[in-house]
């Protein structure tokens, strides 16, 4: 069981007092060498690739802002940009492409691409939510261009994975599913069950509400996760996961634990295995706690390595909403 993973720190992109910075990689960073993995070599995605998903008009536009107007602030979430913030933003995209290439070519069974700024926000004609390229989306689109003919997508980072969908609303060869909090005022707003009717089974969201943790999380991927992945048959897997599920992350209201993580990597590595001979993606999104991150990746790479479990011992100490009804809704909606 080969595993990989790519490591893009950007430590010049950071701004005052922002979540999204270097330091949600500090304890990690000194733990990577233990994880039994290897470090892949990165290198810049091209524009070519950036634009499978995006309008080469953004691309210059945020170009443009990075050289003349950095720092500053491009969206409400709110998004920043540095003097470096494209070329990093480029970096971890091709980040991305370096490992989902190197599962697809069958040079490593899995691989984790752990790279910011992150992506699953970022819309084809718009960066957004600390997103400058959707990172997840144009690996994907980078796989069928290697002659991949389906791609699924699981996103379970604490947000809606709003750019990852609006992608692939007509892109029949990806499918996605995101598995996130939902209440009013929880960022980004979108990802209710009924939003994209015309793809039902391709595209499904699964809202949560706060204090979902791995309880409700293991129903999810055993009655959601499955037939998603059932249905579509896809060739390869790339999984969006954000460290901000976890019961403590300081800008969410989730309540996964590491045992979680665990428990849902162990999952999707299964999936993987029983319907697309193993290949799977991992691709950071989000995670504010430096612990949790550090926590997060070693549950990974635990599981795709198939080494026994994480050391981490953080249970949620709330109690889990009962999901029942919610599960069967979305399953029925879909016809799973
Ligand atoms: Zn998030």
């Amino acid at each position: 069981m080969k595993t990989t993973y790519t490591f893009v720190p950007s430590p010049n992109h950071v701004y005052p007092d922002h979540p999204e910075r270097p330091a949600r990689f500090n304890i990690l960073e000194s733990r990577l060498k233990s994880f039994d993995a290897e470090l892949l070599q990165t290198k810049p995605a091209t524009r070519e690739e950036i634009a499978y998903v995006h309008h080469p008009k953004l691309v210059d536009a945020l170009e443009r802002v990075c050289r003349e107007q950095a720092p500053g602030i491009i969206d409400y979430a709110p998004t920043y940009v540095t003097q470096t913030s494209f070329e990093d933003a480029l970096l971890a995209a091709g980040g991305v492409i370096t490992c989902t290439r190197a599962v697809w070519r069958g040079e490593a069974n899995s691989a984790f691409a752990i790279v910011r700024p992150p992506g699953h926000h970022a819309e084809p004609n718009r960066a957004m939510g600390f997103c400058i390229f959707n990172n997840v989306a144009i690996a994907a689109c980078d796989l069928i261009a290697q002659g991949a003919e389906r791609v699924a997508i699981i996103d379970y980072d604490a947000h809606h994975g709003n750019g990852t969908q609006a992608a692939f609303l007509n892109e029949e060869r990806i499918a996605f599913l995101s598995a996130h909090q939902y209440q009013r005022g929880f960022y980004p707003g979108t990802g209710w069950i009924d939003e994209v009717p015309h793809a039902k089974k391709r595209i499904v969201n699964v809202p949560l509400p706060a204090r979902a943790g791995d309880k409700v999380y293991e129903q999810v991927a055993e009655r959601i996760f499955l037939p998603f992945v059932a249905s579509f048959k896809p060739q390869m897997i790339l999984i969006s996961v954000g460290f901000d599920a976890h019961w403590n992350d300081p800008i969410t209201m989730l309540g996964l634990s590491t045992a979680g993580y665990f428990m849902l990597a162990q999952k999707v590595i299964a999936l993987a295995e029983q319907y697309c001979e193993g290949k799977i993606g991992f691709v950071l999104e989000g995670g504010y706690d430096p612990t949790n991150v550090a926590n997060g990746a070693e549950a990974v790479f635990v599981a795709a390595t198939g080494r026994g479990a994480p050391d981490a011992n953080d249970p949620n100490p709330y109690e889990e909403p009962d999901c029942e009804s919610r599960i069967e809704e979305i399953r029925s909606w879909h016809g799973f």
